[in-house]
């Protein structure tokens, strides 16, 4: 091993350390997951020039390109600053030192979109706008922080499980004249969402209005019109989830139709929080973990700093978190201890 590689250095420009000693992976940022295609061109460039041919699809919807050797770290960081240029400054607004080559820092971490309402017909909401907007505040940050952004509760982009899950909703409209009774809003809702819809002995629709999550399987399906989607964008946050080997979990619910205003004023609190949290010295430290840091109460003082809620907004008044059980391992046990489920042994 080459003791006078920098892995700090080059892990600062998006290069992890390869098991190939003296070998990195380029991980290219694609923030809301959706580029020009003609990028893919300079992604093979790479591959194949300085790469090892291969390409992987990043867990985090990065590009990345692995078997880079170390002393060509210079040159591709020189290669790509035309990609970053075009994606993070032209694109998301994100500001960066014009001379500078190779990504600034890997601190906050890509933002994962699923394609949203351009395509998916489940959709509420544009994921990669709002995506590229989240970026331009997080980004570049050598605070640690991920964000997955979903057009509808389904959560293909698992938001749940990442330190702020964004969700896009709608409030459904309901026109009593439209509605012939025919019970299929009833159905979907119950199969695909919450079941909070009952046809009454009129022959009309009853909410439980307190549960519905706002995904818009009632309008999908009615055939008259009588459900509509409210044109008022907005979104449901999760916060504090995530993956890791020593406590994860599930995001819990944080706010609830809440507009777009309201997640960029938080975000754009977001760097300030940790370097407060941290003392002003970035650490390697989840946001969530920054949360449970300081406590719930006091990271929302400062997380809604300025922030103006639109009318229908909520937010949680406090959260309880549930690990799983990655250290005590209370409940798996070998086969031979099981008194309620699997092979039981012959008495
Ligand atoms: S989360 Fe919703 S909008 Fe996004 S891909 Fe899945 S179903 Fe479609
Ligand atoms: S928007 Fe609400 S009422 Fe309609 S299907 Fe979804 S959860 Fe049910
Ligand atoms: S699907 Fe439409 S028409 Fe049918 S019961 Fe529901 S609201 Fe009424």
């Amino acid at each position: 091993m080459n003791h006078d590689i920098d892995v700090k250095k080059v892990r600062t420009n998006c290069f992890r350390q390869s098991k190939v000693p003296g070998e990195f992976m380029l991980q290219m940022r694609v923030p809301g997951a959706v580029i020009e295609a003609k990028h893919l061109k300079a992604v093979a460039e790479i591959c194949e020039r300085w790469g090892n041919g291969s390409f992987h699809m990043g867990t985090r919807q990065t590009l990345d390109i692995p078997g880079v050797k170390y002393e060509n770290i210079p040159e591709v960081n020189r290669y790509i600053k035309s990609y970053i240029e075009e994606v993070d400054v032209k694109i998301c607004d994100c500001e960066m030192e014009a001379d500078d080559y190779g990504y600034p820092t890997i601190g906050a971490r890509n933002v994962i979109a699923c394609i949203g309402n351009t395509h998916c017909i489940k959709g509420n909401t544009n994921t990669y706008e709002l995506a590229k907007k989240i970026e331009k505040l997080i980004f570049p940050s050598h605070y640690h922080i991920k964000v997955a952004v979903a057009g509808c509760p389904n959560d293909c982009a698992k938001a749940n499980f990442n330190d702020f899950g964004i969700m896009g909703v709608n409030k459904q409209v309901y026109d009593y004249d439209r509605c012939i009774g025919c019970g299929s809003c009833v159905d979907a809702c119950q199969s695909h969402a919450t079941g909070v819809l009952t046809l009454n002995k009129d022959g009309k629709i009853d909410k439980d209005a307190c549960c519905c999550v706002g995904c818009g399987e009632c309008t999908l399906i009615c055939p008259t019109g009588a459900w509509t989607r409210d044109p008022k964008k907005l979104y449901r946050v999760t916060l504090g989830g995530r993956t890791g080997k020593q406590s994860p979990r599930s995001g819990k619910l944080f706010m609830n139709w809440v507009t777009e205003e309201v997640v960029l004023g938080m975000f754009s609190n977001w760097q300030k929080f940790s370097a407060w949290a941290l003392d002003y010295k970035p650490e390697y430290l989840h946001g969530g973990h920054l949360i449970d840091r300081v406590g719930y109460k006091e990271f929302i003082k400062h997380i809604f700093e300025g922030v103006t809620f639109n009318p229908e907004a909520k937010v949680a008044d406090d959260i309880y978190w549930a690990e799983n059980e990655q250290r005590s391992n209370i409940h798996v046990m070998p086969l031979s201890q099981h008194k309620h489920a699997g092979p039981q042994e012959s008495k």
